[in-house]
Protein backbone atom coordinates (compact mmCIF):
# COMPACT_ATOMS: atom_id res chain seq x y z
CA UNK A 1 0.00 0.00 0.00
CA UNK A 2 1.13 3.21 -1.11
CA UNK A 3 1.93 5.63 2.36
CA UNK A 4 0.08 8.74 1.71
CA UNK A 5 0.77 12.09 4.18
CA UNK A 6 -1.49 11.02 6.83
CA UNK A 7 -0.06 7.05 7.44
CA UNK A 8 3.54 8.24 6.90
CA UNK A 9 5.23 8.32 9.75
CA UNK A 10 9.14 9.85 8.53
CA UNK A 11 9.81 13.12 9.42
CA UNK A 12 8.94 15.21 6.05
CA UNK A 13 10.41 17.47 4.11
CA UNK A 14 8.66 19.91 1.66
CA UNK A 15 11.30 22.05 -0.75
CA UNK A 16 9.44 24.93 -2.67
CA UNK A 17 11.09 26.05 -5.49
CA UNK A 18 10.74 28.50 -8.63
CA UNK A 19 12.18 25.94 -11.50
CA UNK A 20 13.78 23.08 -12.05
CA UNK A 21 17.37 22.86 -11.00
CA UNK A 22 17.01 25.67 -8.48
CA UNK A 23 16.86 23.19 -5.34
CA UNK A 24 19.55 21.28 -6.75
CA UNK A 25 22.10 24.32 -6.89
CA UNK A 26 20.55 25.85 -3.68
CA UNK A 27 20.41 22.55 -1.37
CA UNK A 28 20.70 19.17 -2.99
CA UNK A 29 23.27 18.65 -0.79
CA UNK A 30 20.99 19.03 2.23
CA UNK A 31 18.52 17.18 0.53
CA UNK A 32 20.58 13.92 -0.33
CA UNK A 33 21.89 13.75 3.37
CA UNK A 34 18.56 14.07 4.66
CA UNK A 35 17.16 11.77 2.15
CA UNK A 36 19.67 8.90 3.17
CA UNK A 37 19.00 9.83 6.98
CA UNK A 38 15.44 8.76 6.57
CA UNK A 39 13.27 11.68 5.73
CA UNK A 40 10.86 12.23 3.00
CA UNK A 41 11.37 14.69 0.46
CA UNK A 42 9.14 16.36 -1.59
CA UNK A 43 9.93 18.76 -4.45
CA UNK A 44 7.11 21.24 -5.08
CA UNK A 45 8.01 23.54 -7.75
CA UNK A 46 5.95 26.80 -9.24
CA UNK A 47 6.75 26.71 -12.81
CA UNK A 48 8.25 24.00 -15.08
CA UNK A 49 10.71 26.39 -16.78
CA UNK A 50 8.86 26.96 -19.62
CA UNK A 51 11.51 29.92 -20.56
CA UNK A 52 14.77 28.53 -19.95
CA UNK A 53 16.46 28.66 -23.08
CA UNK A 54 18.31 30.77 -25.77
CA UNK A 55 17.60 27.77 -28.55
CA UNK A 56 15.81 30.08 -31.20
CA UNK A 57 14.23 26.09 -31.67
CA UNK A 58 12.69 26.29 -27.87
CA UNK A 59 9.04 26.15 -27.24
CA UNK A 60 7.57 26.41 -23.78
CA UNK A 61 5.77 23.28 -24.38
CA UNK A 62 8.97 20.83 -25.12
CA UNK A 63 11.03 22.76 -22.65
CA UNK A 64 8.11 22.03 -20.24
CA UNK A 65 8.72 17.90 -20.90
CA UNK A 66 12.40 18.43 -21.07
CA UNK A 67 12.68 20.10 -17.83
CA UNK A 68 10.29 18.24 -15.71
CA UNK A 69 11.69 15.44 -16.95
CA UNK A 70 15.22 16.27 -16.15
CA UNK A 71 13.84 17.73 -12.59
CA UNK A 72 12.32 14.23 -11.76
CA UNK A 73 15.77 12.48 -13.02
CA UNK A 74 17.35 14.42 -10.15
CA UNK A 75 15.02 13.86 -7.44
CA UNK A 76 15.66 10.23 -8.45
CA UNK A 77 19.60 10.98 -7.91
CA UNK A 78 18.98 12.68 -4.34
CA UNK A 79 16.48 10.89 -3.35
CA UNK A 80 13.16 13.17 -3.49
CA UNK A 81 10.30 10.86 -3.91
CA UNK A 82 7.59 13.30 -4.64
CA UNK A 83 7.96 16.15 -7.39
CA UNK A 84 4.67 18.43 -7.75
CA UNK A 85 5.13 20.86 -10.41
CA UNK A 86 1.96 23.70 -10.33
CA UNK A 87 2.74 24.63 -14.00
CA UNK A 88 2.93 28.64 -13.54
CA UNK A 89 4.01 30.68 -16.36
CA UNK A 90 7.89 30.82 -15.80
CA UNK A 91 8.81 34.86 -14.93
CA UNK A 92 5.50 35.35 -14.34
CA UNK A 93 4.98 33.75 -11.01
CA UNK A 94 3.73 36.67 -7.95
CA UNK A 95 2.92 37.16 -4.36
CA UNK A 96 -0.97 37.18 -4.74
CA UNK A 97 -3.32 35.56 -2.61
CA UNK A 98 -4.47 33.11 -5.16
CA UNK A 99 -1.00 31.51 -5.14
CA UNK A 100 -0.81 31.79 -1.32
CA UNK A 101 -3.90 30.07 -1.15
CA UNK A 102 -2.73 27.16 -3.83
CA UNK A 103 0.42 26.51 -1.65
CA UNK A 104 -1.44 26.26 1.49
CA UNK A 105 -3.59 23.59 0.10
CA UNK A 106 -0.21 21.96 -1.35
CA UNK A 107 1.22 22.36 2.76
CA UNK A 108 -1.89 21.42 4.28
CA UNK A 109 -2.15 17.96 1.56
CA UNK A 110 1.75 17.36 1.97
CA UNK A 111 1.68 17.70 5.81
CA UNK A 112 6.26 19.14 6.07
CA UNK A 113 7.41 19.26 9.38
CA UNK A 114 10.10 21.19 7.74
CA UNK A 115 9.78 23.82 4.59
CA UNK A 116 12.93 25.11 2.89
CA UNK A 117 12.26 27.74 0.00
CA UNK A 118 14.05 31.01 -1.05
CA UNK A 119 14.60 33.63 1.63
CA UNK A 120 12.27 36.51 0.83
CA UNK A 121 14.37 39.01 1.77
CA UNK A 122 17.59 38.24 0.33
CA UNK A 123 18.45 41.77 -1.23
CA UNK A 124 19.34 42.12 -4.86
CA UNK A 125 17.49 39.03 -5.69
CA UNK A 126 16.92 39.67 -9.95
CA UNK A 127 14.67 36.92 -10.61
CA UNK A 128 10.90 37.75 -9.89
CA UNK A 129 10.21 34.04 -9.47
CA UNK A 130 12.22 33.79 -6.91
CA UNK A 131 11.32 36.34 -4.62
CA UNK A 132 7.46 35.69 -5.53
CA UNK A 133 8.42 32.22 -4.64
CA UNK A 134 10.01 32.27 -1.15
CA UNK A 135 7.18 35.46 0.14
CA UNK A 136 4.12 33.14 -0.92
CA UNK A 137 5.70 29.92 0.70
CA UNK A 138 6.21 31.83 4.03
CA UNK A 139 2.72 33.36 3.92
CA UNK A 140 1.32 29.65 2.80
CA UNK A 141 3.00 28.22 6.34
CA UNK A 142 1.43 30.94 8.29
CA UNK A 143 -2.00 30.51 6.52
CA UNK A 144 -2.03 26.63 6.37
CA UNK A 145 -1.61 26.60 10.22
CA UNK A 146 -4.98 28.16 11.05
CA UNK A 147 -8.33 26.88 10.09
CA UNK A 148 -9.85 30.25 9.42
CA UNK A 149 -7.61 30.67 6.31
CA UNK A 150 -9.59 28.61 3.42
CA UNK A 151 -12.08 27.16 5.29
CA UNK A 152 -13.06 25.47 2.30
CA UNK A 153 -9.60 22.93 1.69
CA UNK A 154 -10.43 21.37 5.17
CA UNK A 155 -12.38 18.69 3.66
CA UNK A 156 -12.59 15.29 4.66
CA UNK A 157 -9.71 13.76 6.20
CA UNK A 158 -7.37 17.67 5.00
CA UNK A 159 -7.07 19.68 8.33
CA UNK A 160 -4.87 22.59 8.95
CA UNK A 161 -1.09 22.11 9.26
CA UNK A 162 1.65 23.61 11.26
CA UNK A 163 5.09 23.62 9.49
CA UNK A 164 7.81 22.92 12.50
CA UNK A 165 10.67 24.86 10.98
CA UNK A 166 11.37 27.07 8.03
CA UNK A 167 14.83 26.86 6.04
CA UNK A 168 15.72 29.78 3.56
CA UNK A 169 18.47 29.02 1.29
CA UNK A 170 20.00 31.56 -1.26
CA UNK A 171 19.96 34.25 1.66
CA UNK A 172 22.28 36.71 3.13
CA UNK A 173 21.77 35.84 6.30
CA UNK A 174 23.27 32.40 7.30
CA UNK A 175 22.77 31.69 10.18
CA UNK A 176 22.59 27.59 9.96
CA UNK A 177 25.21 25.19 7.89
CA UNK A 178 24.92 21.99 6.92
CA UNK A 179 27.69 19.98 6.08
CA UNK A 180 27.86 18.38 2.89
CA UNK A 181 31.25 17.05 2.66
CA UNK A 182 30.05 13.49 2.07
CA UNK A 183 26.65 14.50 -0.37
CA UNK A 184 28.65 17.08 -2.57
CA UNK A 185 29.47 14.51 -5.36
CA UNK A 186 25.79 13.54 -5.06
CA UNK A 187 24.17 16.98 -6.29
CA UNK A 188 26.72 17.44 -8.28
CA UNK A 189 25.74 14.38 -10.42
CA UNK A 190 22.15 15.76 -9.75
CA UNK A 191 22.69 19.58 -11.24
CA UNK A 192 24.41 17.04 -14.36
CA UNK A 193 20.90 15.63 -15.20
CA UNK A 194 19.47 19.29 -16.02
CA UNK A 195 20.93 18.95 -19.24
CA UNK A 196 19.60 21.59 -20.91
CA UNK A 197 20.03 24.16 -18.50
CA UNK A 198 24.50 23.00 -17.98
CA UNK A 199 24.86 22.44 -21.59
CA UNK A 200 28.01 21.13 -20.92
CA UNK A 201 29.25 23.80 -19.16
CA UNK A 202 31.63 22.69 -16.15
CA UNK A 203 29.95 23.71 -13.51
CA UNK A 204 31.30 21.40 -10.55
CA UNK A 205 34.37 23.64 -10.05
CA UNK A 206 32.03 26.38 -9.57
CA UNK A 207 29.87 24.19 -6.85
CA UNK A 208 32.57 23.25 -5.19
CA UNK A 209 33.98 26.53 -4.77
CA UNK A 210 30.69 28.21 -3.31
CA UNK A 211 30.25 24.93 -1.04
CA UNK A 212 33.74 25.24 0.21
CA UNK A 213 33.41 28.89 1.28
CA UNK A 214 30.33 28.07 3.04
CA UNK A 215 32.17 24.75 4.95
CA UNK A 216 34.54 27.62 5.78
CA UNK A 217 32.10 28.62 8.35
CA UNK A 218 31.42 25.39 10.22
CA UNK A 219 35.15 23.98 9.27
CA UNK A 220 34.00 20.83 7.24
CA UNK A 221 35.58 20.76 3.35
CA UNK A 222 31.90 21.04 1.56
CA UNK A 223 28.30 22.93 3.84
CA UNK A 224 25.73 25.05 2.36
CA UNK A 225 23.97 27.72 3.98
CA UNK A 226 20.50 28.60 5.25
CA UNK A 227 18.72 30.91 7.36
CA UNK A 228 16.71 29.13 10.19
CA UNK A 229 13.59 30.61 10.79
CA UNK A 230 11.99 28.35 14.13
CA UNK A 231 8.47 27.85 14.28
CA UNK A 232 8.14 25.76 16.23
CA UNK A 233 9.89 22.05 17.98
CA UNK A 234 10.67 19.39 17.57
CA UNK A 235 11.49 17.91 14.82
CA UNK A 236 14.72 20.38 14.41
CA UNK A 237 17.21 19.64 12.23
CA UNK A 238 19.71 21.50 14.04
CA UNK A 239 19.15 19.00 16.45
CA UNK A 240 19.72 16.15 13.71
CA UNK A 241 21.79 13.04 15.65
CA UNK A 242 24.28 13.25 12.70
CA UNK A 243 24.97 17.41 12.47
ZN1 LIG B 1 15.30 29.68 -10.61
Amino acid sequence: MAETAATETRPRVMVLFAHPDDAEFLCAGTVARLARDGYRLQYVLATSGDKGSDDPNATPERLIETRQAEQRAAARVLGVEEVTFLEHRDGEVEVNIPFRRELALVIRQGRPDVVMTFDPWQRYQIHPDHRAVGQTALDAVAAARDRMYYPDQLVGDLTEHRVHNVYFFATDHPNFYVDITTTIETKIEALLTHVSQIRGREISDFIRARARQAGLEIGVEYAEAFHYLPMMRPPDLRRHPNW
